[in-house]
């Protein structure tokens, strides 16, 4: 994964040295040795990393940093910042200024260019999901979330009981998250179901056996914990281990020994960028189920129908198999709404909604259309069973009792309009026209029936076959059954 890097550095050899090594893993550079230049530079182009030296001539690194964090333009930009002294009082400042990451001038190429590839992996998937997020607000399907930040829940999970005991009491008095310790076995059992912690402190083992990482495999893999922090503790001079920790997808790496203000400082960190992306992976998913459902009846809407009943007729064509189409509207369906109110005509539609439903196979699909107006799909069908379907549901609906809040209660008629898809004769909105067609014959011949409309080749007029089926009587509102 490629990306554009910026180092911002006043010594002209500690440029070389970085230049040297990120060009040679195909990462492109540009450089600068000021403040204001790399300010600038930030703003104007397409930058995907920045790193920065303890100072510059104009500015201090932490200052400049906190400049770019709190630029709106700039604050999503990763900054690793390198330091002259790897002590704690130096990390915390860099971090604290709101760098993503620190290390020392003394690195090894290999921690190095695995710092680097987390840092742009991470930046790839907030812009992916920022991204996501922002066409599902502009197709107008999800709204901006609030950010609410709760306190999270961490689990440590040392190689030995006494590591994570010494984790746990020295976060104490620097942390709010709910922190308690984890054994490795209870970790891989979390389900999907459960509130699973938001980040986890993993030792990296002790064995030599590398459990550790291969517990941080384990739970990038499982549903319920895919999506939390991971915060990895290795011993001293462990290159390649923090490397394939960071490549595993361990979010941030402590050396044994940490100050415990630092964990507090990128818990709060990770636990703050996993639950914004919880947000927009949540925004983005009720974004697509408001797409695609329509909120009263619970059924699919127009889209979603359309978008299926193309398949249909794609899997029509491939196999030369038939599948029907109902057209379907709710007779006289204003006077309910005139005799009861609009809120029991929303009633009546969502109990017609599911009476369609309940009486139908698994592998039909049945949409809201519009108003009081439904498209059911039924896949491999004749037309015999399509007209069996169809008959049986203008009775069922007929028959189907519907209670209203007052107490009352009303039933209505359906009509409906067949129309059969094949691989010659599978165009959705041909289809459609000529379901809407048989419907409105359904409707003029008496409604509470079902109308077939002629197949599209046919130019006689409809035969047995195409013809009307009357069922039971018009609308008849019930309260005569209204309890006392
Ligand atoms: P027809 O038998 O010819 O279909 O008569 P109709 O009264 O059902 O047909 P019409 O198209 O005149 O009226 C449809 C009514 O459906 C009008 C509209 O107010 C109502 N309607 C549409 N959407 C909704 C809804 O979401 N909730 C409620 N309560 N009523 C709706
Ligand atoms: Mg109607
Ligand atoms: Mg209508």
């Amino acid at each position: 994964m490629a990306g554009r890097i910026l180092i911002a550095d006043d010594v002209a050899t500690n440029r070389i040295v970085l230049k040297v090594k990120l060009a040679a893993a195909q990462y492109r550079v540009s450089q600068c040795d000021s403040a204001a230049r790399a300010r600038s530079m930030a703003r104007a182009e397409e930058i995907d990393l920045m790193i920065l030296p303890p100072s510059l001539p104009d500015m201090d690194g932490a200052a400049l940093c906190r400049q770019l964090k709190s630029d709106p333009v700039t604050a999503a930009l990763p900054i690793l910042m390198l330091l002259d002294h790897n002590q704690s009082a130096h990390r915390l400042a860099a971090l604290s200024a709101g760098a993503d990451e620190v290390m020392s001038y003394h690195f090894s190429e290999t921690c190095l260019l695995a710092r680097v590839r987390s840092l742009l992996r991470a930046h790839d998937t907030d812009r992916e999901l920022r991204g996501r997020d922002m066409t599902a607000r502009e197709m107008g399907f999800a709204e901006a979330a609030p950010v609410l930040h709760r306190p999270g829940r961490v689990a440590l999970i040392g190689a030995s009981p006494e590591q994570a005991v010494g984790w746990k009491s020295g976060l104490r008095g620097l942390s709010t998250h709910g922190i308690s310790l984890m054994g490795r076995s209870e970790a891989m059992q979390l389900s999907p179901d459960q509130p699973a912690p938001d980040a986890f402190v993993l030792a990296t083992g002790h064995t030599g056996l590398n459990d550790g990482l291969r517990l941080l495999s384990e739970l990038r893999s499982r549903p319920a914990t895919r999506h939390a922090a991971i915060l990895m503790v290795h011993g001293a001079d462990a290159d390649e281990l923090q490397a394939t920790a960071l490549d595993i997808g361990a979010n941030a790496l402590l050396e044994e020994g940490f100050d415990p203000a630092e964990l507090a400082l990128r818990l709060d960190r990770q636990i703050r960028r996993k639950r914004d992306n919880d947000i927009l992976r949540n925004s983005v998913e009720s974004g697509l189920r408001m797409a695609t459902i329509d909120p009263l009846t619970g059924l699919f809407n127009r889209r979603y129908g359309n978008h299926h009943l193309a398949r249909l007729a794609e899997r029509a064509a491939r196999n030369q198999r038939s599948f029907a189409v109902l057209m379907i509207d709710i007779d006289r369906f204003k006077t309910v709404n005139d005799t009861h109110g609009h809120s029991a005509g929303d009633i009546v539609l969502a109990a017609v909604a599911r009476g369609l439903q309940d009486n139908l196979r698994a592998v039909d699909l049945v949409a809201r259309y519009g108003g009081e107006e439904f498209v059911v799909a039924l896949p491999d069908a004749t037309l015999p069973d399509a007209r069996l379907a169809a008959e049986r549901l203008c009775r069922r609906i007929a028959a189907l009792p519907i209670a209203l809040p007052d107490g009352g209660q009303v039933r209505v008629t359906i009509s409906l309009g067949l129309a059969m898809g094949s691989a010659e004769n599978g165009e959705v909105d041909a289809l459609l026209a000529r379901a809407d067609a048989a419907l409105y014959r359904a409707k003029s011949e008496g409604r509470n029936r079902v109308c077939i409309a002629p197949t599209a080749r046919l130019t006689e007029p409809a035969g047995p076959d195409q013809g009307c089926a009357p069922l039971r009587g018009p609308l008849r509102s019930d309260r005569s059954s209204r309890s006392a």
